[in-house]
């Protein structure tokens, strides 16, 4: 029988529906969470993804600001806006739109940021506090990951997981977190011996390698949980790192590419940034 589908879309579309609540609840004591993003250039991607967050968070009753910057700006001046956004009480998280251009070091740009408006969850801090398993804002994919997890009523407890890359925006924090659930976990990267042996040990299989349709159904233990992260364009349509019609035979859950965990993300982005506000309140 072929694998149930994880709804990505649905499960993201609840998550901003318990936000704009929450964000009704602030505006109710004065307070509206308010987001900031910092662009750098014109990056078509970039300016894509910054409008999607800006309608995001107008959806749910949030405000959001864009400051927007040329390609050729100093470092000094990005670093000097950030600063003054971590002193401005209407704005309860930051984000820079990554990739920024060369000139301008992305290190020193998030870690200007102030750990309680990093709702990206990428400054050290925050990232010492996840390892350390405090409570913490955490990388916003790798929380959709979870997330969805949790609310397909996946067994994390126990299981077998294995993650599939280990950068630090999705495999490393992402394995982290699936440690943290008290799963047995494995990371698998490009110097990874019989990759296939691995990955059909896997209760829980996480794919965030950037490689088109690189794991196929014989890789994939029966019954096993696939969340596919892989964001790929094929001949212009896009494609998971899973191979889904193979793999679909095979597992008893997997996420679609697109509409699995590629909505997650920008929910995860608002549930952290009306969190922030919260944070404020009390
Ligand atoms: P990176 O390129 O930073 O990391 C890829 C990781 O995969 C590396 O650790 C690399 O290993 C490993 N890898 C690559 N090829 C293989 C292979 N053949 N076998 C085993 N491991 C391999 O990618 P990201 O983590 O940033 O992104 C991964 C994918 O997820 C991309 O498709 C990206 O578009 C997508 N993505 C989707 C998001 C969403 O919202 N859905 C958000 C972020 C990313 P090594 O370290 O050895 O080089």
């Amino acid at each position: 029988m072929p694998a149930g589908i994880i709804d990505g879309k649905a499960i993201a579309a609840q998550i901003r529906l318990e936000v704009a609540d929450r964000v009704s609840a602030l505006k109710k004591k004065g307070v509206v969470p308010g987001l900031a993003v910092i662009l750098v250039g014109e990056n078509p991607a970039s300016v894509t993804y910054v409008a999607n967050k800006q309608k995001a968070c107008a959806e749910v009753g949030m405000r959001s600001f864009v400051r927007r910057f040329p390609a050729d700006v100093s470092e000094e001046m990005v670093l000097a806006e950030i600063k003054k956004l971590n002193m401005d009480p209407s704005c309860h998280g930051i984000l820079v739109q990554l990739p920024l251009p060369k000139h301008i070091r992305e290190a020193a740009c998030i870690e200007a940021i102030d750990p309680k408006k990093d709702v990206d969850g990428f400054h050290p801090v925050n990232v010492g506090r996840m390892l350390i398993g405090e409570s913490s804002f955490i990388p916003c994919t790798p929380a959709g990951i979870v997330e969805l997890l949790r609310r397909s009523k996946v067994k994390i407890e126990g299981a077998e997981a294995v993650v599939v890359g280990r950068s630090n925006i999705v495999g490393k924090p992402v394995a982290l977190l699936l440690l943290r659930e008290n799963a047995t976990v494995t990371v698998c990267h490009t110097r990874t011996r019989s990759l296939g042996e691995v990955t059909r040990r896997a209760d829980i299989l996480v794919v965030a390698a950037g490689r088109p349709r690189m794991i196929s159904g014989d890789m994939i233990k029966e019954g096993a949980t696939v969340i596919d992260v892989g964001i790929n364009r094929v001949d212009g349509k896009l494609v998971g790192d899973v191979d889904f019609e193979t793999a679909r035979e095979r597992c008893g859950l997997i996420t679609p590419v697109p509409g699995g965990v590629g909505p997650m993300t920008i929910a995860m982005l608002l549930k952290q940034c009306v969190e922030a506000a919260e944070l404020n309140v009390h």
